[in-house]
């Protein structure tokens, strides 16, 4: 595969790909689940550690208002990679499935009536579907599910047929997990918006695939994890626009979230402080700036361009292997390819691959009802970054002909 893009160079900024995995070069392929660290990520936790460890937000002294600095730059920098409006639209949490639980609680309390319906998608991850049950229990309303077709597009007709008026809130997914298929978010989101209903988007699998504009999608509410976007685990990103949060109440309470605490009364924070209780992981959001940062440097364009050669170039020299059936048949996906090898179980050949230097995810995926729609258990899911490479794909497609054939 010829490409101008070079990851010749990218890769040297990743160690950990330069690891060996039972004697074989590592195939990382498993970065829809958690992407790698560059140097200059890891290198940023260290020096925040060595250089400005302190409790941000509380105390007068130098190390403190270093780190409240590098906190409150790292919320400026999430807000312009999004392009949110404000930072104070960036609310931090400990990943996509916290910002949800936080909107599906917070925004429930403040929206939700017994009777009211929650609309979400047939492919959404299971962080997606359950806060919504939570809330569907805890306030005696109905979830509404989008269906989707045999290779997984969402069914746009029947999802308008389900727009009705006691929905409060679609919540749907950007790209998929499982099959990489990329939902059209902006139409999906005129069309709520038309009847009034707010959406939230799940971004953990776009973000670190293409550029996400949030104020150009209109979303009311954004999701993602830090670990997947290059950055270190335990960080997530809530974007939500400025009228929602300050008609949300406070999802925990405790430190920073408060105004004035009294036995009698206690009233909050200005937003986002007042959706982030206790001590955040600020030497995280440092580190996530960071890796949002390197990844603009390189270009979220060219990285999407990239990786679209690269799942292009898979599909076709996978597609040779004797047994390979690809799982949804659409024309694009987004650096994910989930298949399974004819008539062997999706765990002996995650199992036969690692052992053969190639980490892939083998299971459900995290999207039980998604399996079940498609009439499949399980399957096995090769996802891409920008660092992976064509002969990685070649070694993919060598091993798949040798488990095929070890099997037949
Ligand atoms: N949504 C999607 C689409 C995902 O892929 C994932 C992670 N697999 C999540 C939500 C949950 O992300 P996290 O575990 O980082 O909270």
């Amino acid at each position: 595969m010829e490409s101008k893009f070079d990851v010749a160079s990218i890769r040297k900024h990743f160690p950990i790909l330069e690891q060996k995995a039972y004697g074989h070069p590592l195939v990382y392929l498993d970065n829809a689940a958690t992407t790698q660290k560059p140097r200059s990520v890891v290198k940023k936790i260290e020096e925040a550690y060595f250089s400005h460890n302190a409790n941000v937000h509380r105390a007068v002294h130098l190390l403190s208002q270093q780190a409240t600095e590098a906190h409150e730059a790292a919320r400026v920098v999430v807000q312009q990679f999004i392009n949110a409006a404000e930072p104070d639209e960036i609310v931090f949490t400990r990943g996509t499935t916290e910002s949800i639980n936080l909107v599906a609680f917070s925004f429930g309390e403040a929206f939700c009536r017994e009777g009211d319906e929650i609309l979400i998608s047939s492919m959404e991850h299971h962080s997606n579907i359950v806060p919504w049950q939570l809330l569907c229990e805890r306030k005696k309303m109905t979830l509404k599910v989008i269906p989707i077709d045999d290779n997984g597009c969402l069914l746009v007709d029947e999802y308008e047929k389900l727009l009705g008026p006691k929905v409060k809130l679609l919540a749907i997914t950007h790209v998929s997990n499982v099959l990489g298929i990329e939902n059209p978010i902006k139409q999906i989101i005129e069309k709520a918006h038309k009847q009034g209903v707010p959406v939230l988007v799940d971004g953990a699998q776009a973000v670190a695939h293409m550029p996400v504009d949030v104020r150009a999608l209109d979303a009311d509410f954004y999701t993602f994890s830090s670990h997947k976007v290059f950055g270190p685990t335990g960080v997530g990103v809530l974007y939500a626009k400025r009228s929602f949060l300050e008609q949300m109440p406070p999802y925990q309470g405790g430190g920073e979230m408060i105004d004035q605490v009294h036995f009698e009364k206690t009233t909050y924070n200005r937003i986002p402080f007042k959706f982030e209780a206790g001590t955040p992981d600020f030497i995280g959001t440092a580190a996530l700036a960071e890796a949002l940062r390197f990844i603009q440097e390189i270009g979220l364009d060219k990285i999407a361009d990239y990786e679209k050669q690269l799942v292009n170039y898979a599909l076709q020299e996978l597609s040779k292997v004797e047994g390979f059936q690809l799982l949804g048949n659409i024309p694009e996906r987004h650096a994910i390819i989930p298949f399974q090898l004819k008539g062997i179980h999706a765990y002996d050949v995650g199992l036969l691959l690692d052992k053969l230097g190639i980490a892939v995810r083998t299971g459900h995926h995290c999207a039980q009802p998604l399996m079940e729609r498609l009439a499949v258990d399980s399957c096995v899911r090769a996802s891409f970054a920008f660092y992976n490479t064509s002969s990685e794909v070649d070694r993919l497609q060598a091993a798949l002909k040798k488990i095929y054939k070890m099997f037949n």
